[in-house]
């Protein structure tokens, strides 16, 4: 008490100031009276004090100031209501047994009730979310009969919109002597936006989860379609190597392993390029293009499997010429892709159509099938990367679930869309892209390499390759074609080889344990002689900064392994322009 006094004292507070701030952890009410240190005269007295935030106030008065109370009062009751304002915690009191509520307007807000609402308990359950009726019910007469904190999180439903909040109860009972129950009071909190934000999380949990579980049916599919064609490849390099097979049934095998091994490449290559379309790398060689070339290579692409299939293709083009800026292998990427699902996805025999139509500045085209179809819950996430379709139709036919995926990278990239329509299994489907049309005239057309006039000229070529194998069978190919072919197994061998040879051709592998292939396309460009020489770079290595880098060192042309027999052979009779 006196260091209460002598606290007040001590800052010199006048007995008159309303309210002095004692020291923290003063007691919520004491009495102490403030003296006149030279007479001992009371000058003040402490009237009342209470505890705020971390200190403890005090109201002092000289006996004669009731005035003075009052205002303390009501400066406590204005702290309290801004403080219950900002927690946005509600009040309510309720004598047992329950009838009528006391509620402040913070509850009443709760449960869509105005401030000047009566409210019941009938009230109460009504504004509660039906399947949260029961169990608050169940809480509240818990928390009476075991003496227990009722804390409880419920709905709250407004009646005409149907608005729902999400609120937290909590309270707890009074009981009289007796142990009867007399008072179930408490107050409610709206936690609407913690629970947004938890079903958020848990949505997005959910998804992480799925693409997981998409990610981990990937890497099955993936292995099972890479293995797949391991065991002809294997069969049939058992059958070429058999002293005992006949020639046809040599050439037979090597049509095999050739079959498989391009089938291999086009896995690869589609996951090459979803990788690049889904970092965003994929570049597009865009130019001012017929649609109809583009079109010719896809259907070219597919025909052997239609064929195969006893389908029918149907192509309906436009009248009058189309030109698009696009990049034509890409294009006819996707034309292809939906025309090969046709195929896959339809039985044999049917019919297949490919129409292309004008409309406004677009271009519309679409691959329509009478086959399995597409249920509507599954049209949805089609076009998303590995997504199959579960049935047993779709995945007796193989595939990695990326080519839907790379159709839309690809169209959107070119500033265009695509969408996936099925009247449902069992119905047939339809694809239907929509492209920007170019706008400006047809520069040039293209001309066309033909592998056929390929061997025409014999060159002098240099293959160089660490792999023996790979350079060897190289060079057999294009000796075969007619040229003259010197093979070299590592970088510093390429470069004195070429000294004496002068190719005029080279094809250098790029990592050769010695030197890179970049470096011996450097040394060879330094030479007066090998300045205008035909460089082709082989590589595993497909990226766009690859093939920059290649052409960087010198190289005229970047190829990817296993390189095709018919494009390399194009490449070396025609004079085709760099950068393919
Ligand atoms: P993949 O064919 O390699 O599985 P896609 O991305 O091309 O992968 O296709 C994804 C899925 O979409 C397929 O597995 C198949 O279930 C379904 N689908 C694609 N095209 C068709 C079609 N024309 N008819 C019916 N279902 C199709």
């Amino acid at each position: 008490m006196d260091a209460a006094a002598s606290a007040v004292s001590r800052h010199k507070l006048h007995p008159h100031e309303t309210f002095a701030k004692i020291v923290t952890g003063m007691v919520p009410r004491l009495e102490a009276e403030i003296r006149k240190p030279a007479t001992g005269t009371p000058e003040a007295r402490v009237d009342t004090s209470i505890a705020y935030k971390d200190a403890a106030y005090a109201m002092l008065t000289n006996d004669c100031s009731p005035l003075v109370t009052d205002r303390a009062l009501a400066l406590n009751r204005a702290r309290l209501d801004y403080a219950t304002r900002l927690s946005g915690v509600g009040f309510w009191y309720c004598d047992l047994p329950f009838d009528f509520l006391e509620w402040d307007d913070r509850v009443k807000e709760h449960f869509f009730f105005p401030p000047t609402a009566r409210v019941t308990i009938d009230d109460f359950y009504a504004r509660i979310h039906e399947e949260d009726r029961a169990p608050t019910r169940e809480a509240i007469e818990a928390s009476i009969r075991d003496k227990t904190a009722y804390d409880i999180v419920y709905r709250t439903v407004h009646p005409i919109t149907a608005e729902v909040k999400w609120i937290r109860a909590l309270g707890g009972t009074d009981y009289d002597a007796d142990g009867t129950p007399t008072h179930f009071d408490g107050v409610t909190v709206d936690v609407s936006a913690q629970k947004l934000d938890q079903q958020r999380l848990a949505g997005l949990n959910n998804q992480l989860r799925e693409q997981d579980r998409r990610k981990d049916e990937f890497i099955a599919t993936l292995s099972h379609e890479l293995r797949n064609p391991l065991a002809p490849i294997r069969a049939a390099a058992k059958v070429i190597a058999s002293p005992k097979a006949a020639p046809a049934q040599v050439t037979h095998a090597q049509q095999i392993v050739e079959r498989q091994i391009s089938h291999m490449a086009l896995l690869l290559d589609d996951l090459l390029d979803i990788a690049r379309i889904t970092q965003g790398k994929l570049q597009l060689k865009k130019e001012t293009l017929a649609l109809v070339p583009v079109v010719d290579a896809a259907v070219e692409a597919v025909r052997p499997t239609l064929d195969g299939k006893n389908q029918q293709l149907d192509v309906g083009l436009p009248a009058e010429a189309v030109l698009l800026d696009a990049d034509s292998l890409r294009l006819s990427q996707v034309i292809s892709n939906l025309l090969m699902n046709a195929v896959k996805y339809s039985d044999p025999g049917s019919r297949i159509e490919l129409r292309c139509t004008v409309q406004g500045d677009a271009l519309r085209l679409s691959v329509k099938d009478n086959g399995i179809g597409i249920a509507p819950e599954s049209i949805v996430g089609i076009f998303q990367m590995f997504s199959q379709v579960d049935s047993v139709a779709g995945r007796s036919e193989g595939g990695l679930g990326i080519g839907l995926a790379l159709v839309r990278g690809i169209v959107e990239l070119h500033g265009g869309k695509v969408e996936a329509r099925s009247e449902g299994l069992g119905f047939g489907s339809e694809f239907i892209v929509y492209l920007p049309l170019a706008a400006r005239p047809q520069a040039e057309t293209r001309a066309v390499s033909d592998p056929a006039q390929a061997s025409s000229t014999r060159r002098r070529i240099l293959v160089a390759d660490d792999n023996k194998d790979a350079a060897e069978s190289l060079a057999m190919l294009l000796e075969m074609a007619g040229h003259e072919v010197r093979v070299a197994h590592h970088g510093q061998g390429a470069l004195s080889l070429a000294q004496v040879f002068r190719p005029d051709t080279a094809l250098l592998d790029i990592g050769m344990p010695d030197m890179s292939g970049y470096e011996v396309a450097q040394a060879l460009r330094r030479e007066a002689w090998a300045a205008d020489i035909a460089l082709i770079a082989l590589t595993g290595w497909g990226q766009d900064s690859d093939r920059r880098r290649a052409l960087e060192a010198g190289f005229d042309h970047h190829l990817i392994k296993p390189v095709d027999p018919d494009q390399l052979a194009g490449l070396i009779a025609n004079d085709v322009p760099a950068g393919t």
